[in-house]
């Protein structure tokens, strides 16, 4: 973290102790966070929800009614790499959201590429719940019709998608074009961007799950959407985020009981105080954590909750749809 950077945070944070940060300063610390030069390589975060979205479906609660009427909508967890200069673009994780997160790539080239029908120039996928891949259903024949694209995963992942449909037909059409890569080991996509793909445990009913770290010509970036626990993980979360310049993580929940009629050990992850306790010491030391995958029953997932506020105090981040973080 920069000190200009730690200034702005406490100022904001300093604000929270006497009222909730007011709007106009969300937006400004919203723009600061996202200054990058023009040309700059860099990550942009299409969303910030956990895959079945916000609002959910049928659910009419008070807080997906709330998120129905904001003015900009929120969408499942997934990022794109944006390379300005090359005229490069990369997708990770194809959500059920991907049409309209797809407009928040605010590049002439791309939507001049995506017309042309050859959108990105690589797909980094983490595992197969829905939230993050079944967007790549609109890019085959029925939709997008994408000529063919590297798409980069485990081999447990490359094997089901091309077993199963309609995923294998978009596999032996060309268009995902699988470029299995083992977990631990540093690719080179291209001149500006390397990733690295880390084996987490998480549920594995068809695939297994990996985050994905990307190094840029500045910065390293760790996306890790989804993992059942830390502690079940054999690497230290604590290394890992001491070894990045930015990690975005799993929240999907803030406390055991916010999931009505659902046993929490049915939809295991960390729960947000936990990991807040686990990488404080890093995030004092300076690290940047930006939290995401947030459950719709999650109250951080809105700015002005005493939730948002504490995570803000304790020197973490929530993500949000339009965040851009130099690679
Ligand atoms: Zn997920
Ligand atoms: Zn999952």
């Amino acid at each position: 973290m920069t000190a200009t950077r730690r200034d702005f945070l406490a100022a904001a944070v300093g604000a929270t102790t006497a009222a909730l940060v007011s709007p106009d300063r969300l937006a400004a610390y919203a723009r600061f966070s996202t200054a990058t030069s023009r040309d700059e390589p860099y990550a942009l975060v299409l969303g910030i929800t956990q895959d079945a979205g916000m609002p959910q479906v049928g659910c009419y609660a008070e807080r997906c009614d709330r998120a129905r009427a904001r003015s900009a909508p929120r969408f499942a967890a997934s990022l794109a790499l944006v390379q300005p200069d090359a005229g490069r673009y990369y997708l990770v994780d194809a959500t059920p959201d991907i049409t309209r997160q797809l407009d928040l790539i605010d590049e002439p080239g791309f939507r001049e590429r995506a017309g042309q029908r050859r959108p990105f120039d690589g797909i980094f996928l983490t595992h197969a719940h829905i939230g993050h891949y079944a967007g790549l259903a609109v890019l085959g024949k029925e939709g997008l019709g994408m000529a063919p694209t590297p798409t980069y995963c485990t081999a447990r992942m490359a094997d089901y998608l091309t077993n199963n449909g309609p995923w294998g037909l978009m596999v032996s059409e060309g268009r995902l074009d699988l470029r299995p890569v083992v977990s631990g080991e540093w690719n080179r996509i291209d001149d500006q961007l390397q990733a690295r793909a880390l084996l987490v445990p998480h549920h594995p009913e068809y695939s297994d799950t990996v985050g994905w770290m990307f190094r840029g010509p500045t910065q390293t970036l760790l996306y890790l959407p989804d993992i059942d626990s830390w502690e079940r993980w054999e690497l230290s979360v604590e290394e890992v985020v001491e070894s990045v310049d930015v990690a975005l993580l799993d929240a999907s929940f803030y406390s055991a009981s916010e999931v009505p009629g659902r046993n929490i050990e049915d939809i295991p992850h960390p729960l947000v105080p936990h990991s807040m306790d686990v990488l404080q010491n890093r995030v004092d030391a300076g690290d940047r954590v930006v939290f995401t995958h947030v459950n719709n029953t999650n109250p951080a997932l809105f700015e002005d909750s005493p939730e948002a506020a504490e995570v803000r105090r304790r020197g973490f981040e929530i993500a949000t749809e339009g965040l851009r973080i130099p690679l």
